[in-house]
């Protein structure tokens, strides 16, 4: 038992580069209890018990359905620009807590605006001011990357990426946070090329493109697209190359440890 005390302070306090953690689906559980009562929200769970087995992830999931399911609780919550600000800021708390020096926060404005009214320059500006006042805080650095679920419909995915390279070009505080741009969900049954000319627009507003889902196939195999090769960008992954193995140690902590 002290052993493994002893194992769990010596993780947290390594220095890691944690770079694929998800907005919408990391909020602490007395935050999903709060905001659920301040909007009074219908989670469909009788008890907190419940509430903790639909939305704390313990263990590796069996596919990419059950991770997104799981997404599906916290995704509620997300409904004002108060609720995003507060749970970007405590992301970054927990990070910083946890021994992260070099935070990318991951967020799909399109997912976490599904049947609400809320907009999206309510989401990405509370994503923007919740980090500028953590960063304030704590000394880590950290980027928000936006992205598009390739399963939505094109035009609401055109749509986000206006929104985010219109944020990404502003003066808004720390616009310059706003530092990638990715594709997420069904790889499998969705063409990269269909989302080619949405990523050579972000890229060209400055927006870093990640490797990850995938997206290195532009990269591998560069897409004919207006009479122009897209090569696929990649998302300078600032030092992670090198703290990749502590990163695998904390992912592997990550979810019992801190949900
Ligand atoms: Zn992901």
């Amino acid at each position: 038992m002290i052993k493994s005390y002893i194992f769990i302070v010596f993780v947290r306090e390594l220095p890691k580069a944690e770079i694929h953690r998800h907005l919408d689906g990391s909020v602490r559980f007395e935050t999903i209890v709060d905001l659920a009562k301040y909007h009074n929200l219908d989670l469909d769970a009788k008890s907190d018990e419940e509430l903790k087995a639909k939305t704390k992830i313990t263990e590796p999931m069996s596919d990419l359905t059950a991770v997104l399911n799981s997404f599906r609780t916290t995704q509620k919550i997300l409904c004002s620009y108060e609720a995003i600000k507060r749970v970007t800021f405590e992301n970054v708390e927990v990070a910083y807590r946890d021994g992260v020096k070099l935070l990318e926060l991951r967020f799909a404005p399109a997912f976490i605006s599904e049947g609400k009214s809320i907009r999206n320059d309510e989401i990405i500006e509370g994503v923007l001011d919740g980090l500028s006042r953590e960063m304030e805080k704590y000394p880590i650095h950290a980027g928000v990357i936006g992205i598009l679920p390739r399963t939505f419909s094109f035009e609401k995915n055109v749509q986000v990426t206006d929104d985010l390279i219109h944020y990404r070009k502003s003066a808004y505080k720390n616009a310059d946070m706003l530092c990638g741009f990715d594709l997420a969900d069904d790889e499998i049954n969705t063409k990269p090329e269909d989302f080619a000319p949405l990523v050579e627009r972000a890229r060209q507003s400055g927006l870093g493109i990640t490797r990850s889902t995938r997206l290195d196939r532009f990269s591998l195999k560069p897409v004919q697209q207006s009479g122009k090769q897209i090569r696929g960008s990649i998302l300078q992954v600032r030092g992670a190359v090198t703290l990749s193995l502590l990163t695998a140690v904390g992912d592997k902590l990550q979810k019992p440890l801190f949900f």
